[in-house]
């Protein structure tokens, strides 16, 4: 199966407004992503009481609860090669299926800092009608709170998950009358930490997909990340507090021996 997808879009894109290309050298050159105003609602970080009820120990549950899953597109789902062509993406290898599975098992949150027409237009590539349709939310770069000169620049942008969780929309998709969700029932999937800053004990966070055979940097030709943290989602599903189980389970591509080798545990410190 083809999974090159193309689009013939080329809507404007504002981080396009920060490039610059010589004559001499092909190579674009991007500004250097800065860190959000304090009008955009500055560096996240957690609160006490998250970071305190993420410290209790993880608590099984006896049957699996409803979890909320944000996902993001690019570097997670998919790569853009070209800026200049926002819409125009390689889909990581079994991101069609991890995404119906999700939308089948989970409640779905499709969250990229793209901007919203562009997201939009990937979702449809990804998915069909009838499964969109059953997405909870489908936010873009207009759901980080930027300022406008912010969100015209290359600004790291923060997924607080507060965001969500306080939105009525995404708060009404919850299944179970009364029930919220929260710290304890949300998970983020992003190729970036730092997106999870304000919630770390939420996150997925996977190694970042740059188009396999066909993009520009070395991922393994059976790519297994998404199968993997298919999963590791069902396992969340039956803990009472995902923070909990996350903070001292956090995902890894690390096979159990690996994690329990310690000569492969100094080869990992040598490269750093
Ligand atoms: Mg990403």
């Amino acid at each position: 199966m083809d999974n090159l997808r193309l689009n013939s879009s080329s809507q404007a894109n504002p981080l396009q407004q920060n490039t610059a290309i010589t004559n001499h050298n092909p190579v674009r050159h991007r500004d250097a992503i800065t860190a959000p105003s304090a009008a955009s609602g500055g560096v996240p970080e957690p609160t006490p009481a998250y970071l305190q009820q993420s410290s209790f120990p993880p608590f099984p549950l006896p049957s699996p609860q409803p979890i909320l899953v944000v996902i993001d597109l690019n570097g997670t789902l998919l790569h853009r090669p070209r800026p200049s062509s926002p819409t125009h993406f390689i889909e990581r290898p079994g991101a069609s299926s991890f995404l119906r599975h999700c939308v089948a098992h989970h409640h779905v949150v499709v969250w990229s800092s793209a901007q919203a027409p562009n997201v939009e237009r990937m979702c449809a590539q990804l998915l069909p009608p009838d499964i969109l349709s059953r997405v909870v939310a489908v936010w873009g770069r207009d759901r980080f709170g930027l300022t406008t000169a912010d969100y015209r620049r290359r600004t790291q942008c923060y997924k607080r998950l507060t965001r969500l969780w306080a939105d009525p929309g995404v708060a009404l998709s919850h299944p179970i009358p009364a029930c919220a969700w929260s710290q304890a029932n949300t998970v983020l999937i992003d190729d970036s930490a730092e997106k999870a800053r304000s919630e770390p004990y939420n996150a997925i966070t996977v190694p970042e997909f740059g188009g396999g055979a066909r993009g520009n940097s070395a991922v393994e030709p059976e790519d297994e990340v998404l199968s993997r943290v298919e999963a590791y989602l069902d396992t969340l599903t039956w803990q009472m507090d995902v923070s909990a189980y996350i903070r001292r389970n956090p995902f890894t591509m690390e096979t159990e021996e690996e994690t329990a080798s310690p000569m492969a545990q100094e080869e990992e410190g040598e490269a750093e």
